[in-house]
């Protein structure tokens, strides 16, 4: 049995991982890979999480530069299918677009499935038919090189199972993330944010999205080998109302998240979504570590 391989947030395999101590908590430090934010940042690329498993390359959000990524990673564009959207903050999908074409122009036979909450359709039919509908045209008719184009299937989902494959099965649970902002109430209800559960025969793989600690984040992450938990702040970063505020409503920070892993008896802790820090980061650490042993690795 091969074990699945994470990448682009952190590199981590279960095999790597399966003989050492129950408890870890790994921080993706290395350079240039997909574990920042919406603000840009010279070293870390946007969110995105990939999961090898049994040949197949499920790919979780589309943040700035998963396509380098994906190249970096050793993983041709036209091998990703499915893609699974968590919301519709633009740090989350903004190479959308990029996947879509890149995998078309790669070689993609098949129609790229694309998972994602209400109003996921909108958008990508936005982008194929109002942005990017002359270059699909212009390679689709004056390209025949490339074959036509391929076909993109959007299903719009809430919590519950998702797809599955005979090795693999992928569920949601709907997350907390910035509900409880001054909103519309009108607003609130379309902002529906989405985290994962991929499971096979050899574990369980949680991904938060963005989110603080809920219900549906402990649903998905209970008992997983791998939790890759947003962990936007180090504690030392929260030091106003603003950012309380923040690590409160919207994303979870260094004050939660060995907490949350502790509570849903995960393996490991894998923490992603930075803002931009040095040596804060060894803040986040310190605190993880009250729950966990720490294990680093870039
Ligand atoms: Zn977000």
């Amino acid at each position: 049995m091969r074990f699945p391989q994470l990448l682009l947030g952190v590199v981590v395999g279960f095999g790597h991982y399966r003989s050492g101590r129950r408890w870890h908590c790994a921080v993706g430090l290395g350079r240039e890979v997909g574990t920042g934010g919406p603000r840009p940042d010279p070293s870390r690329d946007g969110p995105a999480t990939l999961i090898r498993f049994g040949g197949d390359n499920l790919l979780f959000d589309t943040g700035r530069g998963v396509v380098k990524q994906l190249i970096r990673a050793g993983v041709a564009p036209a091998e990703v299918n499915p893609v699974f959207v968590t919301h519709h903050h633009y740090d989350h999908i903004g190479d959308l677009h990029d996947v879509v074409l890149s995998s078309w122009l790669g070689g993609r036979q098949q129609a790229l499935r694309i998972f994602g909450p209400p109003e996921t359709r909108r958008i990508v039919n936005a982008l194929l038919t109002q942005i990017y509908d002359k270059d699909i045209e212009f390679r689709d008719q004056g390209e025949p090189a490339i074959g036509g184009w391929k076909p993109v299937e959007v299903t719009e989902i809430g919590a519950g199972p998702v797809w599955e494959s005979a090795k693999w099965r992928v569920s949601a649970e709907y997350v907390v993330h910035g509900h409880g902002l001054d909103l519309p109430p009108a607003f609130r209800r379309r902002w529906v944010c989405l985290g994962y559960r991929f499971e096979c025969a050899a574990g369980v793989i949680a991904i938060s999205g963005d989110t603080v600690e809920c219900d549906g984040l402990h649903r998905l992450a209970q008992d997983a080998d791998i939790l890759v938990q947003c962990c936007y702040l180090a504690d030392a970063e929260i030091t106003d109302e603003t950012t309380r505020r923040l690590a409160k409503l919207t994303l979870a920070c260094g004050d939660t998240v060995g907490k949350i892993a502790a509570r849903a008896n995960v393996r490991t802790l894998v923490l992603t979504h930075f803002r931009q820090k040095d040596a804060a980061m060894l803040d986040i650490l310190a605190l993880a570590g009250r729950h966990w042993a720490i294990s680093m690795f870039s």
